[in-house]
């Protein structure tokens, strides 16, 4: 036996490259980030392409070379589709990509540290629960929050929704009369989330907003009191700071004290919004936000990071742990050795990506000011769209407080609709940049959204003059 493992070890090998292939890789994967760098600008936001070179290169007994499979991403993975590290991309929420998320994408790899157990990693466990109270501290909760770093907002709020469920013990037969208050303008993944936490069943009340999309609290409460009177229990709100149809934030602060006075549980989907708050004159557009129990937050939308990045924050961890602490006897060890909040403790993962080290390069290589100057632009990018488009004669929807807006074109005659969608049709065509589409109250309506660090004003501007041409 001993004769065929050392065969097998030799045969093995080739998974530990020597230093010199290694530089090989490396170089050639650096070459290609530095030319997409370099050309970003150059690239398209959005190309139809159907990406189908990537399956040029089948799996086999035997790799391929490098320059081949680089090649291979390039024409199939790289120049297809939506680029959402484009700064022309202005759909959906665009994402990030700042270069420190690679590095420590890269760091986290090669090292394989594990970050769900203190004591597998004290280090990386700190790292990631010290980015979470950074984010508690800016939300306004108060010391002993914490909250886990997901994959993304879906994943943050399904977290969230699952712990709420349980603190206020809804069990499978309370479910039929449990009732969730949320608006229209919740994201999708809210929906999924009731979905998967086995709550579809449960009553969900769609309360009314105003004309700027915000939940209107005065028929919050009074739909609160109309379900207790029938006997209903109603046990969780979902309010948004920060939509991703109009950027709109509900009124934190009265949904607050409806929660507060009812005992319900209020979780705010801010994955988009939050890191808004950075900013000082914004603060006040989310008054109340700290009351709330949870909320989910996305530093791969508002910290410009790479994809694979969103956070859940609660006040009461305990309501976490009551979720997702499970001790196998495997893991026994791993208990007897300390705890700082273990991650694996506090959502569904166990061996899981050292995600937090991205988030934690990024924040220590720059500081806080380049963020809060570059969402201050994106603040201030959508609100000179939003003014300049109306010099072009478009509908608007409401000034924006955020970074995300809607406008559309009435054309003297023939359907609306169609002309819009004809607009963003267009815009595809020519590629260079990306922009998206809702329906609301029936309409369609274009979408602004200014999110990725690479947008700067003569994107806006291109747009304008895009639209302008479509309209005279
Ligand atoms: C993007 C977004 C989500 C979903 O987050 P993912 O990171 O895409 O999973 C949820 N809510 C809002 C408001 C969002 O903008």
């Amino acid at each position: 036996m001993r004769d065929q493992i050392l065969k097998l070890q030799e045969a093995s090998a080739a998974l530990e490259p020597n230093a010199q292939t290694r530089a090989a890789w490396t170089g050639a994967v650096h070459k290609y980030a530095e030319e997409f760098i370099d050309q970003i600008d150059q690239l398209n936001a959005y190309d139809p392409g159907d990406g189908k070179e990537v399956l040029d290169l089948p799996f086999g007994e035997k790799g391929h070379a490098m320059e081949d499979i680089l090649q291979t991403l390039k024409k199939g993975m790289d120049r297809a589709g939506i680029n959402p590290a484009s700064g022309g991309h202005l759909g959906y929420i665009p994402g990030g990509g700042i270069y420190p998320s690679a590095l420590g994408d890269y760091l986290a790899a090669v090292t394989n540290r594990y970050a769900g157990i203190f004591f597998a990693n004290p280090g990386a466990v700190r790292i990631e629960n010290a980015l979470i109270r950074w984010m508690c501290d800016m939300i306004g909760y108060p010391e002993g929050s914490l909250g886990n770093l997901s994959s993304g907002g879906s994943i943050a709020n399904l977290i969230a929704i699952t712990a709420a469920r349980d603190w206020k013990e809804i069990k499978s037969r309370d479910v039929e009369n449990a009732v969730i208050y949320l608006t229209e303008q919740v994201h999708h993944c809210v929906h999924k989330a009731i979905r998967i936490a086995g709550l579809a069943e449960a009553q969900v009340r769609y309360i009314p907003m105003d004309n700027a999309f915000r939940m209107d609290a005065d028929l919050l409460k009074k739909q609160v009191a109309e379900d207790l009177t029938a006997g209903h229990r109603p046990f969780m709100i979902v309010a948004s700071a920060g939509t991703t149809d109009t950027g709109a934030i509900d009124p934190l602060d009265k949904i607050a004290d409806i929660a507060e006075a009812n005992d319900l549980w209020l979780h705010i989907d801010a994955a988009y919004g939050g890191f808004f708050m950075l900013l000082d004159d914004l603060k006040d557009c989310f008054r109340g936000i700290e009351r709330s129990d949870s909320l989910a937050i996305d530093p791969h939308k508002g910290l410009f990071l790479a994809y694979g990045l969103g956070a859940v924050l609660v006040k009461n961890v305990e309501a976490l742990q009551r979720t997702h602490f499970y001790r196998a006897s495997y893991m026994q060890d791993a208990a007897a050795n300390g705890y700082e909040g273990n991650p694996a403790d506090l959502s569904p993962e166990l061996t899981k990506h050292f995600r937090g080290l991205r988030m934690w390069m990024a924040l220590q290589l720059f500081g806080t000011e380049p963020f809060v100057a570059c969402l201050k632009e994106k603040h201030l990018l959508a609100r000179y769209f939003h003014q300049e488009i109306q010099k072009l004669g478009f509908e608007v929807g409401p000034s924006p407080d955020l970074s995300v807006l809607i406008y559309r074109y009435v054309p003297k005659d023939g359907d609306a609709d169609a002309f819009n969608q004809n607009l963003v049709e267009k815009i595809r065509e020519d590629g260079r940049l990306f922009v998206s589409s809702t329906t609301i109250h029936g309409q369609f309506w274009i979408r602004l959204a200014v999110l990725s660090f690479r947008t700067k004003l003569w994107h806006i501007d291109l747009l304008l003059e895009m639209l302008g041409e479509e309209v005279d």
